[in-house]
């Protein structure tokens, strides 16, 4: 939004997808645990020879606790200039939702204190700011907010429970349809923003009709897509 482009360094969980076609390719890097933050730390120190784009480090809960810190540490300490946007949803959701130390039950399944990553982070000396994913406006107004301000190593908390989490514990919050009348399909300014852009799989491209529609079986009714429509077409009524 500001003319500069961004360089994201990713990493290993669910937002690795980044690294692909379903991402666009957003993740510029894809190696181990940890190696997000850690790449960060050294592209955000090539400003000095004019490399002038935003580094973004992108971390799920789980890779934070487990091999982040050490280099979120170093960034700090060697003024790195990189954002690290942690998507903390409360589980190791790609491998089998294993407990972390962020979340209240040991390795066995005992309860636990629950190690707070926004004190971590703030204790090593980052500046940081925890948003809702789910709230777009506020989500985005934070993140530019932070990257504006250029210097320093910044963290993003994005904190939402993973939907397969709730789903498995709270009734579905809302019902959620498309009204075909509203529905612009291709030509609703982005060419299909929800399905093609957006992607949630649960939104699928009814060719034949020319419009999105909801898939019954995919979709977990979380309810956010109705935020990313522009044609207010998809629809999200609190269940009964
Ligand atoms: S539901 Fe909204 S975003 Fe999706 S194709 Fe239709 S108009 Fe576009
Ligand atoms: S309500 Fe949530 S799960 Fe369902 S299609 Fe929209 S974004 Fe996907």
């Amino acid at each position: 939004m500001d003319g500069r482009d961004g360089f994201v360094t990713g990493d290993i969980g669910c937002y690795a997808m980044g690294v692909g076609p379903a991402g666009f390719f957003q993740n510029r890097t894809h190696q181990c645990m940890g190696a997000g933050s850690g790449m960060a730390n050294g592209f955000g120190q090539l400003w000095r020879f004019g490399f002038d784009q935003p580094v973004i480090a992108v971390s799920g809960d789980s890779t934070f606790y487990h091999a982040v810190v050490p280099a979120l540490i170093n960034g700090v300490h060697n003024k790195s200039n990189f954002v690290l946007v942690i998507f903390d949803n409360g589980a190791t959701a790609m491998t089998g939702f294993q407990p972390h130390p962020g979340t209240e039950l040991t390795a066995m399944g005992e309860e636990a204190q629950d190690i707070s990553m926004e004190n971590i982070c703030r204790a090593i000396g980052a500046r940081v700011e925890v948003c809702d994913p789910f709230e777009l406006k506020a989500t985005t107004a934070t993140l530019l907010d932070l990257l504006e301000q250029k210097e320093g190593a910044r963290v993003a908390i994005m904190r939402r429970t993973c939907e397969l989490v709730r789903g498995r514990t709270e009734k579905h919050p809302y019902k959620m349809r498309i009204d075909p009348d509203k529905c612009l399909g291709d030509d609703c300014g982005c060419n299909r923003l929800c399905n093609r852009v957006f992607r949630c799989p649960g939104l699928v491209w009814d060719a034949e009709a020319g419009k999105t529609k909801i898939d019954e079986v995919v979709c977990n009714e979380c309810g956010v897509c109705a935020d990313v429509c522009p044609e207010g077409a998809i629809i999200r009524e609190v269940a009964a």
